[in-house]
């Protein structure tokens, strides 16, 4: 075999949910994404944006300067990129290089042993207790760095900003990342912690509570001195990662603060009416803050379930993975969506 094939990296790659080609009557439930359009601000500021034959400002300012006001940071506190994911990849890079393993759960986003695989970062997985949460405890020993999702995904599970907090007592040492892209479904923010600790970064996206998916903006937030050595290895790689329209239109639709809540408030009820129905068809799942519900049936296989609603065109996320594999991980839809969704369900599992 050819010596240059030594020299290539090997990676098994993240796979992202089926982005399906539009097809009418087409139900998509399976990746997270907020049924509803973005708000108008969108539009409006879609049709000023001007200047294609420059650069775009490399440091974003105008995004930068509107999220710290919105946070209630200053601008030297947050850090933006192409989706959270961007962020996430970026944050691996600068702060995981320690020789100690870096810690996440069994049951996580299954980007992060992705990119530590990429980045050769040294990883163990703590599994998660048999109701889905986080063990505290296993957190408490020597580490290169920590990072979760609260509320955790798939799981749609939320922990409290006590049990955060002590996740962060116990790790001084170690950069403790905070992946927050479902947290405006409900949950509370880790942000107020950043006064108290300087080694806690928390990291937003526009994908999910804002839709806006397609547009890809995520954002992290934490003190100077971890924003400054992000962006460092940011002007490293890539100095133009945010476009012109992302930057304006970022910034823009943070000012539209009640079609947000409005969103996401229907969002939340909606996922509250849907908790009791699916009981209702005996199935169960832990409690879920985020914009998903992740559920498991008495009796009937999970596969299943997904493969049937499929070929009825509607689209569910199920994992074929060790412990969850007879779990499906459902977006909340709209109303409309999810009856159809019980409908199918509600047929199904008759048979
Ligand atoms: C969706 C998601 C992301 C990435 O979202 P972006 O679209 O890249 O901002 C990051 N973390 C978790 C846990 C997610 O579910």
């Amino acid at each position: 075999m050819a010596g240059f094939r030594d020299n290539i990296r090997k990676v098994v790659p993240y796979t992202p949910g089926e982005q399906p080609k539009r097809v009418d009557n087409l139900i998509k439930l399976n990746t997270n994404e907020n049924p509803y359009p973005p708000s108008p601000k969108v539009e409006e500021m879609m049709k000023q944006v001007t200047g294609w034959r420059l650069y775009p400002d490399p440091a974003a300012s105008k995004l930068v300067e509107a999220l710290a006001s919105y946070h209630g940071l200053n601008k030297d506190q947050v850090f933006v990129g192409v989706g959270s994911d961007d962020v996430l990849a970026m944050a691996f890079m600068t702060f995981f290089n320690s020789d100690k393993p870096i810690l996440f759960p069994d049951i996580t986003y299954s980007f992060y042993d992705v990119w530590a695989d990429l980045f050769r970062i040294p990883y163990v997985q703590k599994p998660l207790d048999e109701n889905f949460r986080i063990v505290a405890d296993d957190y408490k020993c020597e580490n290169g760095g920590i990072i979760f999702p609260n509320p955790n995904a798939p799981t749609g599970v939320y922990q409290s900003l006590d049990f955060i907090e002590e996740i962060l007592q116990a790790n001084p040492d170690a950069i403790v990342i905070i992946d927050e892209a479902y947290i405006d479904f409900g949950g509370q923010s880790a942000l107020p912690l950043l006064e108290k600790y300087e080694n806690l970064l928390v990291v937003q996206t526009y994908s999910k509570s804002r839709s806006l998916a397609g547009i890809r903006i995520g954002y992290a937030m934490g003190s100077a001195e971890l924003i400054k050595a992000l962006n460092d290895v940011k002007y490293s790689f890539n100095s133009y990662t945010m476009n012109q329209p992302s930057i304006a239109i970022g910034a823009a639709v943070l000012e539209d603060e009640d079609y947000f809540k409005e969103v996401t408030g229907k969002i939340v009820s909606t996922r509250e009416w849907f908790k009791e129905e699916m009981k209702k068809l005996g199935f169960s799942f832990e409690d879920s803050k985020s914009n998903f519900l992740f559920v498991t049936h008495e009796t009937v296989k999970a596969k299943d379930i997904f493969e049937a609603a499929k070929a009825n065109q509607i689209y569910v996320r199920y994992f074929a993975k060790p412990r969850i594999d007879n779990y499906l991980r459902i977006t909340i839809g709209t109303d409309e969506e999810m009856k159809t969704f019980l409908n199918f369900v509600k047929e199904f599992i008759k048979m």
